[in-house]
């Protein structure tokens, strides 16, 4: 069939309009994809519970952190955080108390650090905070004020609760109680199991434990 030059231009004009549309619903799709893609790191990245970042989320900005400070030439204080007999709370009150304990953690947690700090839930009743630019002092001191706060919702929380609901903490610096990552948060854990070992419901700093350097986990 031959087209008129008219035939030709209308053609081509239709053509012109109709690949407009697709392109603008490709990039429609394109965000859409973009944002589902964001959602999904997201989630990847969150414990679900408490907000706060998970385990993953956390070593992967964990390495960025002791690269920074190792750069820079500032300490960073790794802090593991343990609720305290908490399988005993949960056989008692059941396991939504238990899990109203958590979130009620997480947001003194959240109510307390710094935008360059970094805190999530290991897992479990375990949590990790990661304080760059702070000695062992400075992280002592922020985190015996959020141990002190928890140990506070006993007394409003006393019918329910009663005197259980503490956690303890282990605190490790770089560089005098780790250089890498590893060494670091072995440290820590060490500390939180001497802050058990003590009693509960304390914080325990690495430089200060004074047990056989040879303690069994
Ligand atoms: P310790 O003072 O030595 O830390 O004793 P503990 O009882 O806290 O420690 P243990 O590791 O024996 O118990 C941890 C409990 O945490 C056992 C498990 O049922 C409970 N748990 C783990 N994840 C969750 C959760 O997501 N929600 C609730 N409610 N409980 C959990
Ligand atoms: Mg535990
Ligand atoms: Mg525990």
């Amino acid at each position: 069939i031959r087209l008129t030059d008219n035939e030709m231009v209308a053609k081509m004009s239709r053509l012109t309009d109709e690949l407009t549309d697709l392109t603008r619903e490709l990039n429609k799709k394109n965000r859409e994809l973009a944002a589902a893609n964001t959602k999904i790191t997201q989630l990847m990245h969150t414990d679900p519970l408490t907000g706060l970042s998970n385990r993953r989320q956390l070593m992967e900005l964990l390495e960025a952190e002791m690269s920074k400070a190792r750069r820079h030439d500032y300490a960073l204080s790794a802090v593991m955080m343990d609720i305290d007999h908490f399988k005993l709370v949960n056989d008692s009150f059941g396991h939504s108390i238990g899990d109203d304990m958590l979130v009620a953690l997480s947001r003194l947690i959240k109510g307390s650090i710094r935008s360059s700090d970094l805190a999530c839930r290991l897992g479990g009743e375990e949590f990790l905070l990661v304080l760059p630019d702070a000695n062992p002092s400075i992280a002592f001191r922020r985190i015996e004020k959020i141990r002190e706060e928890f140990a506070g919702l006993n007394q409003s929380l006393k019918p329910i609760f009663p005197t259980m609901v503490t956690f303890s903490a282990g605190i490790a610096t770089y560089p005098q109680d780790g250089r890498d990552l590893d060494e670091l948060l072995k440290n820590a854990d060490r500390a939180l199991y001497c802050a058990k070992q003590n009693g509960r419901n304390q914080t325990v700093i690495t430089s200060e434990i004074k047990t056989d350097p040879f303690i069994r986990m």
